[in-house]
Formats: C-alpha cells, structure tokens, sequence
C-alpha cells in the first residue's frame, strides 16, 4: 500500500486529496495546523509548515518510513488588496513563509522518507498565477509573487533530486471551489483532485520537472 503524507488537509484541495487516496486504498498521513478543529478521519498529525520544529519533529516521528508521495498542498493567498503603491510587506514576507519556502522546508525534512519510498514522488500545488509567461495583468502581486518562487525552487529540486530516481512536479489545480478560490470558481475539488490524481498515477521519473495542468497539460513557466 502506497503512503501519501499530505500538508495542509483541514480543508479545501488537501482534505479532498486525503478523501480521494484513501478511497483508493493509499495510507493517508493528513496533516493540518489544528487536527482537533478538522474533519478528517484516520492519521492525523499536527503540521505548522513554516513552523521548522514542529516540520522536523513530525520527520523525527515518521522516521524508517517511506513516504511514496509527498503533496504540498497547504498555501495562503494573502491581503488581496496589496498591490503596488500599497504593498504590505509584513504580509508579503508570510506569504513567501508559507507558499515558497515552507514547501522546500518540508520536502527537505521528509526527502529521506520519500527517497526510501518505491515511488519517490514529490508533488507542489502552485498556481497558473506563479506563472511568468501568462501573467498580463498589475495585480496578485503577493500571491504571484510566492508561487513564481516556488515554481523556481521546485525547478531547482527536480534537478537536484533527479540522480535519486525522485520525481518533483508543480501543479495549477484549475480555479476551485474552495474557501481561497471562492464560491464562483470554475470547478470543484472533486474534479480538480480527481484530474491530479490521473496524473500523479502516471507519472514517470521523466516527468520530473513539469508545471501541469490538472488535466495533464503543461503550464508555460
Ligand atoms: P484553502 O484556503 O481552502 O485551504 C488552504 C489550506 O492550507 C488549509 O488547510 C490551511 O490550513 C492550510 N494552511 C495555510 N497555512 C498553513 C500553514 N502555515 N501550515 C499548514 N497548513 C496551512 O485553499 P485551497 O484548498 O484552495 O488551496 C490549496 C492549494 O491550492 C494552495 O497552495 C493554493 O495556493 C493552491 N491553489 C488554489 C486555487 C483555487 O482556485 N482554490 C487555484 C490555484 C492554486 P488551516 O485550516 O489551518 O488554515
């Protein structure tokens, strides 16, 4: 049975991502800020990502056991109004905390785990607005800003980790009914997990290094 350990699963993609890979039979290690507030069944453990201690204390814990898929998940969008002329800077820094660095944070914490794994996947939930080449617009500046990063950071772990055998992808998980992506967004978690998961299924070593749709298309960077 394939382990997934999954940050960010109080809500929103995470918890459907934890819904959905139980359904098919995988170990779920679920992962949330506040277990006792969330609604999830099984494996639950307490993750802070940006919070160092408590990330390696959870990689201490686990230790010996392979984790065949590690889902960054968890993410913030911010202040929606700080755009350029008004930029909050304390709030830009904890978006960059929580959407660029923490994911690498954890990845770093937990590589022995998935490297040990049969799959030793890695996979980042970015966004189309971390995207460079589609973005036309003067606005989302915090948020794009994180994900721009993080697609760089992960560009750069795919190709450290590559000689390892792991596989590091980044995905755009469409625009989703979610408490971020609100109540008129395009899709719902289902479909938007439900298309990931057909991906991750068949993903290959090769694969490393790609921004992907959730149906499977790659992103321009
Ligand atoms: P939600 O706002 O519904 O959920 C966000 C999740 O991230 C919550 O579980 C939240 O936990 C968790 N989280 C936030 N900060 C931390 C932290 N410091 N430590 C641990 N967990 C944390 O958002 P979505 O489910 O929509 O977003 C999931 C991912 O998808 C994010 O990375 C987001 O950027 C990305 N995305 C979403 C899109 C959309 O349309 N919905 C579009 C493009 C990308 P808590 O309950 O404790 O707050």
């Amino acid at each position: 049975m394939p382990t997934v350990l999954i940050t960010g699963a109080s809500r929103g993609l995470g918890r459907e991502f934890a819904r959905q890979f139980a359904a098919q039979n995988w170990r779920v290690i679920a992962t949330c800020r506040n277990p006792a507030a969330a609604d999830l069944e099984g494996e639950v453990h307490a993750l802070d990502v940006t919070d160092d201690h408590c990330v390696r204390s959870l990689a201490d814990t686990l230790v010996g056991e392979p984790i065949d898929l590690l889902l960054n998940n968890a993410g913030v969008y911010g202040p929606r109004d700080s755009d350029f002329g008004r930029i909050d800077y304390d709030a830009w820094d904890e978006v960059l905390r929580i959407n660029a660095m923490a994911p690498i944070r954890v990845a770093e914490a937990f590589a022995g785990h998935v490297l040990r794994s049969e799959l030793k996947q890695m996979v980042f939930i970015s966004s189309v607005m971390g995207s460079i080449a589609q973005t036309s617009v003067g606005n989302g500046f915090i948020y794009r800003s994180s994900k721009a990063c993080l697609n760089m950071a992960v560009n750069i772990l795919a190709n450290q980790l590559r000689p390892n055998g792991a596989t590091c992808v980044l995905f755009h998980p469409g625009w989703v009914r979610t408490d971020m992506g609100g109540p008129s967004a395009a899709i719902d978690p289902t479909v938007s997990v439900g298309g990931m998961m057909n991906v991750i299924k068949r993903l290959k070593p090769e694969d490393s290094g790609r921004f992907i749709n959730y149906d499977g298309f790659d992103f321009p960077w």
